[in-house]
């Protein structure tokens, strides 16, 4: 697996370099990743930028086949591909091929919508003449994605880029590059060479190499605040489109009225799938104040039943964090949530066993103050702070307090409730009674520094095509407001 996907082939990288890949369950080596460098990168956009003369020109219900052929791939290579995922980045086998699914959908997703959604004609200016909005594609397309959710994150991107006409080059994170190559080759079996290219290596040196690219012309990322606010000055000047799917620190309200055991149940999942590692995890919660005691310790009863251990495991519930330095990171934000008085109700440390790995036990806490790092920075890992409201405009006023605005959730049955908490919470995603849960046919993403743009929906395939607008004078006449030829 130590190779690039370039023009419909495995290559090595130019210098030949390469970074271990290590299995964050068990500290293994899984493999050596291709350290590609700029010229890599510049090789991948130029095959991109060949292939693109064709693929932009293939009728839409072709590229509509492929689209939809990529996605029978997944389905047919699950297993393998799963195994990869967990074996890279970790996350149980089980939410390997929920990610695969959904990845699969998606493909599915866009190849019938591109064939219904394929421009318009507009009323004309005068008779005789004809008007259409064409979508055409915007040309190479760099899709920089992460290693939570790679294979997922990648097809949010890739498929309405493809079905559009675009050609792509595919950065996965160092972390997690493998199942990213072998979706490459699987692909190439339906798509043209170059039309897909993978190139893996580090983010400052191929991925940077790839936004700088003068035939790149939009880059779609997902990733860090810190990452994409660089990505978007490069590209602001360049005059790049760009679009940003960033950090979170969702909310998750407990409604008054709801059932604590089936709220907890929802809060555990939300705050600890991919092990608190998920851009729309619940990183903060409220309760209301009559019922917090109650719920805390329902909440914390389940969370230290979970079993913790490598996602190739199946009889776990929690996997490791992706490296060393992201459980030091939480352990950090914890102890100083301790040190500034909050009290950690269960959790709070790395498990004695398994003695490898990158475990963190799922914690609960209660008291950390407002404006404390628990509550204000995103901690990516599974850490769930407990807060109180009065009523529930206080609740919502809490929730939106926040740098970021991706998801928010709220357990409730009360109509009137989910009404206020729809139409006043701040966020891009707003989930009811069913949080994390991924629709393909809906766009997604953040308000506020959580991101630009959307991904999935019609607005997710329209973010990969421009209109071009036709304006045709059938008949050719010439026309009363044209100088008149002098007569000599
Ligand atoms: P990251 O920003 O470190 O890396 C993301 C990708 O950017 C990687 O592939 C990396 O190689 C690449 N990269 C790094 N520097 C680059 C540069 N200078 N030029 C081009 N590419 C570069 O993020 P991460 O640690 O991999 O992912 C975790 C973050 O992703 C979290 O903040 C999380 O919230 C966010 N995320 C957001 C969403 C969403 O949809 N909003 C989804 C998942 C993850």
């Amino acid at each position: 697996m130590n190779r690039l996907w370039i023009d419909g082939r495995a290559v090595a990288g130019a210098d030949r370099d390469t970074v271990p890949v290590v299995n964050p369950g068990t500290e293994e080596v899984v493999g050596e990743m291709c350290r590609g460098t700029a010229a890599d990168a510049n090789a991948a956009v130029d095959s991109a930028a060949e292939a693109l003369r064709l693929w932009r020109r293939t009728s839409v219900s072709e590229r509509a086949a492929a689209v939809r052929a990529v996605g029978g791939e997944i389905r047919k290579h699950t297993d393998e591909l799963a195994e990869m995922l967990t074996l890279e980045g970790g996350k149980p086998l089980r939410d390997s091929r929920g990610e695969l699914d959904v990845a699969a959908r998606t493909f599915e997703f866009y190849a019938s919508l591109v064939e219904q959604e394929t421009g318009r004609v507009v009323p004309s200016g005068s008779s005789g003449q004809v008007n259409l909005v064409v979508p055409e594609p915007y040309g190479v397309t760099a899709c920089i994605v992460p290693w939570n959710f790679p294979i997922q994150l990648l097809s949010w991107k890739a498929a309405p880029a493809l079905a559009s006409g675009n050609t792509i080059v595919a950065l996965p994170s160092p972390f997690t590059p493998f199942a990213t190559v072998r979706l490459a080759e699987l692909a190439a079996a339906h798509l043209p060479p170059g039309v897909f290219n993978v190139v893996t290596g580090l983010g400052p040196e191929a991925g940077e190499a790839l936004v700088q690219h003068p035939s790149v012309r939009h880059v779609a990322f997902t990733g860090s605040v810190e990452t994409g606010r660089h990505i978007a000055v490069t590209a602001a000047g360049l005059l790049k489109k760009v679009t940003l799917e960033l950090g979170g620190k969702d909310p998750l309200i407990v409604g008054p009225d709801m059932d604590l055991t089936v709220a907890a149940q929802a809060t555990a999942f939300a705050g600890l799938l991919n092990a608190g590692q998920c851009c729309t995890s619940t990183e903060r919660v409220y309760v209301d104040q009559a019922r917090f005691e109650e719920f805390t310790e329902v909440l914390a009863d389940l969370v230290s039943g979970l079993r913790i251990g490598p996602g190739t495991d199946p009889t776990v519930d929690l996997g490791p964090m992706i490296s060393r330095s992201a459980v030091d990171r939480v352990a950090d934000q914890v102890a100083a949530a301790r040190a500034g008085g909050a009290r950690i109700v269960t959790g709070g440390r790395r498990p004695e066993s398994p003695s490898r790995g990158f475990f963190y036990e799922p914690t609960v806490v209660v008291g950390a103050a407002p404006g404390s790092t628990l509550m204000t920075e995103e901690v990516f890992g599974p850490v769930l702070p407990l807060d109180t409201y009065r009523d529930f405009e206080e609740a919502i006023a809490k929730a939106n307090d926040s740098e970021f605005g991706l998801g928010a959730s709220l357990m409730s049955n009360d109509p009137a409730l989910a009404k206020r908490f729809m139409e006043g919470v701040e966020a891009g995603t707003v989930y009811i009674n069913d949080p994390l849960t991924p629709n393909c046919s809906a766009p997604f993403g953040g308000t506020k520094n959580s991101g630009l743009g959307r991904e999935l929906g019609l607005e997710g395939l329209n973010e990969f095509r421009q209109s071009k607008h036709v304006h045709w004078d059938v008949g050719g006449d010439v026309k009363s407001y044209w100088p008149d030829v002098p007569v000599s």
